[in-house]
Order: C-alpha cells, then structure tokens, then sequence
C-alpha cells in the first residue's frame, strides 16, 4: 500500500462566513459542533496559556484519533496557543485514511493528497502533562478552513452523538478501561521481555513495580484524573487502570490521556507498553471495556425500573440496541484486525452476543453495584471493544445504536448466565470472527451510515477494508507482531 492519490471530497460548507461566527444549519446537533466565535476562542486560549505558563508550560500537544485508532498529533509553542485556537493548525485531510501501519488507502469521499483541515485544539480540556515536563495536552476537533465542521471529524461524531441524547433529556456517563502490556524497553522487532514474572492479579506483581505503578498513578492525579483501580490484569506484564465516569466526549479524550501517560511514564522508567488487542498469540489479550450508564433528570434509568434487574424501559430499549447492533459496532470498537485473535472465547473479552449480569463472557455485561449504592453504580459493561478502536468513533457508535434501540423502544432478549461457550451449540450467537464478518453487519447498517454520515462512514470502511486485506490470511503470530508495537 503506498500514499494514494484520491479526490478531495465534499465538505459541509456553511452560510457563516470565515470562522468568526459558529457555520452551518442550525439545531442543537449543529450547535454541538460548531464553533464558537473567534474572539471568544481566543479569550479563553489566553486565560489557558497563562495558567498553563504559570506551570512551566512551554508547549502543547494537540492530539487527534484517526480511524486506525492511532492518536496522531501537531504540537505548538505555549506562545501559539492563543493563534492555534483563533485559526486552527494544519492538518492534511489524508490523515482520514492512514491505516496503522502508516500506509495509506484511499476513500471515495475524504483523503487525498491536497487540501487542509484546521485543527483546534479545545483549550476547555488542556493539561499540563506530569510525566512530560513542558508539555501540556489537549485534544483537537477538526474543521475546514471556512470554519465548517469536518465532516470526517471523529471527535466532533462524538459530540453530535452526545448532544443528540441531551435533546432527548438525556444524560450519558460513560468510562473506558484501559489494559495494558509493560515490557522492558529494547528493540521494536524483539518478543516482549517483562519487567516483572509475578503471577496474574499478584501483588508480587505490584511489589516488583511499585515505584512505577505509584508513578503512574502520581501522574494520573496531577492531571486532575480520579483514579477508581489500578491492578495486575491476567497475561504476563499486564495491568489495567479505571477512571472516574464522564459525559461521553470526555470519557473518550481521558482513555488518549490515559493511555499516554501510562506511556510516558513507562519511558521515564526504561519500559514500554503496548495497548495492542494481543501482545502474544494465543493470550488473553488487552481489551478497552466501554462502561455506559444512562441519566435523567439525576436519576440513573439502569436502576428502580420495572426491567430485568430494575432497568428502565429506556435504560432497556438503549441497550438492547447496542446489543443487536454489536456486529457492526465491532467495525468501529475493535479496529485492528488483531482484535479478532483477542476476541475469542474463554479469554473474558465477550465474543458472544448477549448480556449477563456480571457475566465476563458475555459482550454486554450487566453492572447493578452493591445493595446500597445501585442507585449511582448501575451501568453496563460494553465488553467487546479493545483499545485499537478510535474512543470517538466506540462512543459515538454506541450512543447512536442505544439511542435508535430507545426510540424503537426494544426489548431485550432473555438473559444469558454461565460461560457461553459451554452451552448448547448455536444457543448463543457468536460476535464476528474476523473483520470480513463485522463489515458485512457495517455494510447493512443504516443506522451507523446515518449517525456517521456518509463521508465518515465510507471512509471508516476504506480504512477498514484496507487493514482487513493487509493482513488476510496472516499467521497470528504475524499480525501480533505487526501490531504489538503500533497501540
Ligand atoms: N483482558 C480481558 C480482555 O481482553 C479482560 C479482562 C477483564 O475482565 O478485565 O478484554
Ligand atoms: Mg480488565
């Protein structure tokens, strides 16, 4: 795969003029995504950089998460920031169909060697970044140079996502997991050597790196991030820290925070990390669990309702659209075809399609907390998804099919409790078993295709196709190790 030449697609183009007031039709989806007047950007850019310069800032890193899942970024002088927000950066459209290799494919609708997308980074979110000193972060919505929203804008999906369950009255708190691989630092070719032997959930793990695990957790906070667990997972060198909950856009830069601090403090103790959906051929691998609870008026729908276990009929009908759309949700949960290697049975990453309370083999798992605390614990467990996905597009897909099953007012099926794959065969559907499965589910999917738009959406699938084609047919142990390194 080489740098394709493809056409520069359509953009929205909005009646507003050059950027100075929001562009674009109007409605509260429209609004979400606007943005707003340039005097007021860059007021608040100002209010940043001084605080952040009071911090020894001297640069800011602005990130964006393409459609292979990769964070890419532009970074800025702290003296630019104010300019970054009034104007955007540069940021070549083509970076829609970069595959995780770097490659590059082409789409019928965005991409393309000519062109340039402005890059702003939302000034709301910086944060000074603990365990890179100088360096502060903040995540990027994308817009044309006419100020229009980027229709391509994976970030700005998200938003619309969100905001079309607040025009509803409701309320998403939303949480992802994020697991990972430690190994000593060495030459990217080499099988992973781990810093620590101990055994799986085992303090003796914790013990051999605590000074690094303190660390993480040290950089966590200082990033005003609340730490809920942080705890040796199962596969050899493997962790797993959990955050507290947010709305959903913002759930979704924590997990690119999140997972960027884990890195940099690794470096800083001569180790790295791979967030890859598997680090060895044939062990449970690092999944990126969306947790997902629904809010109206204050009051959490996942419980006191006349539902299976005190769901409400719109807590019920929401996640009995996610559940039927899990197929096609893969698509964007679970990008790299390496993800199918990692969701197999038997390894509590939810290869089957059905919902369980607290059952770890299911790919929807019920949370209800402890008797006490339901009121604000219930929520659901997306299984499924690992941390190839882009956060933006996992969320914003999410909501868009929990929101179509609301408004149908879907049922879910009965419960399924026990491991899946001890029961009777064909009683309990599989997810998809490779990529080819999960984009035939995306290719049938009207709901996905309105939700994202058109541009998105077939670019999604060009990205998708392109990575699913590079590695058709590959032994495991090629795909792990071409992307052991990449996550
Ligand atoms: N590592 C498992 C996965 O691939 C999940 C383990 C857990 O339940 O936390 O998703
Ligand atoms: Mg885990």
């Amino acid at each position: 795969m080489t740098i394709g030449t493809v056409t520069a697609g359509p953009t929205a183009s909005g009646p507003g003029g050059p950027g100075d007031q929001p562009v674009g039709p109007a409605g509260p989806l429209a609004a979400a995504v606007a943005l707003p007047p340039r005097a007021e950007r860059a007021e608040r850019a100002s209010a940043a950089a001084d605080r952040l310069g009071a911090a020894g800032v001297e640069a800011v890193a602005v990130t964006w998460v393409d459609n292979a899942g990769i964070a890419r970024v532009k970074a800025v002088p702290l003296g630019g920031l104010v300019h970054a927000a009034q104007w955007g950066v540069g940021a070549a459209p083509c970076f829609d169909v970069f595959l995780a290799d770097d490659a590059v494919t082409t789409s019928p609708v965005i991409g393309g060697p000519t062109g340039d997308l402005r890059l702003y980074p939302d000034v709301e979110r910086v944060v000074p970044l603990a365990a890179q000193p100088g360096w502060a972060w903040a995540p990027g919505d994308r817009h044309t140079q006419d100020g229009a929203p980027h229709p391509g804008c994976q970030r700005l999906f998200a938003r619309r996502m969100e905001a079309a369950a607040a025009a509803r009255g409701l309320g998403l708190l939303a949480g992802i997991e994020v697991e990972w691989v430690v190994a000593l630092a060495g030459d990217p070719q080499e099988e992973p050597r781990y810093p620590t032997h101990g055994p799986a959930y085992g303090m003796h793990r914790l013990t051999d790196l605590s000074d690094y695990l303190r660390d993480v957790l040290r950089a966590l906070g200082e990033q005003g991030l609340t730490v809920l667990q942080i705890h040796p997972e199962y596969s050899p060198g493997q962790f797993e820290v959990s955050v507290a909950p947010e709305g959903p856009v913002g759930a979704a830069d924590t997990s690119v925070l999140v997972r960027h601090t884990v890195r940099a403090v690794s470096a800083r103790h001569g180790l790295r990390v791979s967030f890859a959906p598997v680090v060895e051929a044939g062990a449970v691998g690092n999944g990126g669990h969306l947790h997902l609870s629904l809010w109206r008026d204050g009051r959490n729908l996942g419980h006191g309702g006349p539902g299976p276990h005190g769901l409400t009929a719109e807590a019920e009908g929401f996640l009995a659209g996610v559940l039927g759309a899990l197929p096609e949700l893969l698509v964007l949960g679970c990008s790299s075809p390496a993800g199918y290697l990692r969701l197999v049975p038997s390894h509590w990453a939810g290869a089957y399609q059905c919902w369980g309370l607290e059952n770890r083999e299911a790919a929807l798992r019920l949370v209800t907390g402890s008797t006490g605390e339901r009121a604000a614990a219930a929520n659901a467990e997306v299984k499924c998804f690992d941390a190839s996905a882009n956060p933006y597009l996992a969320v914003g897909a999410v909501l868009a099919a929990g929101l179509a099953g609301l408004d149908q007012r879907r049922a879910l099926p009965p419960e399924f409790t026990g491991d899946p794959a001890a029961a009777e065969p064909g009683t309990v559907p599989r997810l998809p078993a490779s990529p080819a499965e999960a984009l035939a589910a995306y290719e049938r999917s009207a709901v996905l295709r309105e939700a994202l738009g058109e541009p998105l959406y077939e670019t999604v699938l060009a990205v998708r196709r392109a990575e699913a084609e590079q590695y058709a047919g590959a032994a495991p142990e090629r795909l792990v190790a071409a992307t052991r390194w990449r996550y």
